[in-house]
């Protein structure tokens, strides 16, 4: 067993672990970044975040997705095959993974593949997949970035070809003709409505009574409206009881005595943290009440030299979060200058149609009280929204009816992951509405969405004086 001492050890080689070790090397530090599976990347690039854009982007290529509005109504969908869909997965998850490669070799990081366990706050030992111990390592540092996996029950009967989970849904072999989705959240809406532009007849179940609850209510309509027309069935208020294999089928009873049977049923009702292998009762971490390592504003956990990034602390739970807390928890450690986690940041969701949201929904400033107005821009009345063919979405601004500081800024539609970032940054800035109405936008553009939904606020502010 080969004996190594490092500045810092990074635990996992996902977004969080990955800008975590470059950080810590960019501050001249010796780093070590442990992973267990077989490449770096992480789950984001085999089985989350870059597998399902790929597919998303994929699907909306071959399908023609946005072209359809131009052809007659007796277009068809051609039969798109698993394995068109598979070339250009393959294709960018492994430009992405000679990324990851070139970046750790470029800042001198040492890749070490097996699984760590701590000895104690200090120390910890690296094994192969049997057990065999390669390394022990000690370290001023260590950052937990082992993000998350599935939440799968163990009474569920998974399967790689009908029962699935996010990850396994990667491993189907054809594209189904339907679909039972059981859960409306990110994940599961997204899936649903890639398979829905592919034809296939999708279910989603949940027990709310729509889907994606965390979106300010007036887009969740507008997601919701427009998956239906793409012919997405949507089923609230249920919650399975009994999931099973009949034959070549899943089958789904609900609590309300309904039943539900499909060709696929993907089951994305949750994520727990990876935390098993790591041995962390040596180190006196403490996880919190969901099974998540609980840590401070700065990412330190109960044991001041350990932090923990990423999924395996719990929400927000995305790739771009998970980044900035790896940069920011090892600048802290090595007592570079750093800021707080910032309080808004974009959150993504990309479903067919996209939404992306910056700041206070409407319902959350009507809790706070406070005094405010919103200005609209649908997709109908944006150029750019009919030249390309994509004339569904909405942007909703939300600012302050007196000092007129943008509060809110919520996008459904074409390229609102994209556009978002503009109104980001008018949160930032603590920019007024008239902002948007005092600059040029090219045009035609769907940023221009920004100037059409700023008038519209500000006018009626001005009828209201
Ligand atoms: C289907 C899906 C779609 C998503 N889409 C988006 C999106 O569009 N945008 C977005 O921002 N986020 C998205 N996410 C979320 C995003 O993928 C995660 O937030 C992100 O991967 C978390 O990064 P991480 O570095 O914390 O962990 P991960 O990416 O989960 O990586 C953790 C790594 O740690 C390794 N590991 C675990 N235990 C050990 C151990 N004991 N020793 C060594 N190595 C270990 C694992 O093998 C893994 O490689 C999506 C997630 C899913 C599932």
């Amino acid at each position: 067993m080969e004996e190594i001492v490092a500045d810092l050890v990074v635990i996992g080689s996902g977004p969080a672990g990955q800008k975590a070790a470059i950080q810590g090397a960019k501050l001249g530090k010796k780093v070590i970044v442990i992973e267990r599976a077989p490449d770096p990347g992480g789950n984001c690039l085999y089985n989350g975040t870059i597998p399902s854009k790929t597919l998303r982007e994929a699907i909306i290529d071959l399908t023609r997705f946005y072209d359809r509005s131009f052809f007659a109504a007796t277009y068809k969908v051609g039969d798109v095959s698993i394995s068109d869909l598979n070339f250009r997965l393959h294709k960018v998850i492994e430009e992405e993974r000679n990324m990851v490669y070139r970046q750790l070799k470029k800042n001198n990081i040492r890749l070490i593949i097996g699984t760590a366990r701590f000895e104690n706050s200090h120390m910890l030992i690296v094994v192969d997949h049997d057990f065999r111990m390669l390394f022990q390592i000690k370290s001023d540092f260590f950052m937990i970035a082992t993000g998350s996996k599935p939440r799968n029950p163990t009474n569920i009967p998974f399967d790689n070809e009908v029962i699935l989970d996010s990850t396994r849904i990667l491993g189907l072999n054809k594209v189904p003709k339907d679909m039972i989705v059981l859960g409306g959240g990110i994940i599961g809406s997204e899936y649903a409505s890639f398979f829905a532009a592919l034809e296939t007849e999708v279910t989603i179940v949940d027990k709310k009574d729509h889907i994606l609850p965390l979106l300010d209510s007036e887009i969740g309509i507008h997601l919701q409206t427009a998956l239906t027309d793409i012919g997405l069935r949507f089923l609230g208020n249920k919650e399975p009881e009994i999931i099973e294999r009949r034959g070549d089928k899943a089958y789904v009873q609900f609590k309300d005595g309904t039943s539900l049977m499909g060709e696929t049923l993907l089951y994305a009702l949750g994520r727990v943290s990876n935390v098993d292998a790591l041995q962390i009762q040596n180190t006196g971490i403490n996880l919190n009440e969901r099974g998540y390592i609980a840590v401070n504003a700065l990412f330190q956990t109960t044991a001041p030299n350990i932090y923990a990034v990423g999924d395996v602390i719990g929400g927000p739970s995305l790739a771009s979060t998970s980044m900035e807390q790896g940069r920011l928890a090892a600048r802290h450690a090595f007592g570079a200058q750093a800021s707080y986690f910032p309080t808004f940041y974009p959150v993504g969701i990309y479903a067919i149609p996209e939404i992306s949201s910056c700041g206070y929904t409407e319902e959350e400033l009507r809790d706070l009280g406070y005094h405010y107005e919103v200005g609209r821009a649908y997709y109908y009345e944006i150029a750019r929204s009919h030249i390309a063919g994509s004339n569904i979405g909405m942007f909703k601004l939300l600012f302050h009816a007196e000092t007129l500081e943008i509060l809110g800024v919520h996008i459904i539609g074409r390229n609102a992951t994209e556009v978002i970032h503009i109104g980001q940054l008018a949160i930032s800035f603590h920019a007024k509405i008239n902002y948007f109405i005092d600059q040029i936008f090219n045009y035609p553009t769907f940023a221009e969405g920004y100037r059409v939904a700023a008038l519209n606020g500000f006018n009626k502010i001005k009828l209201k004086k």
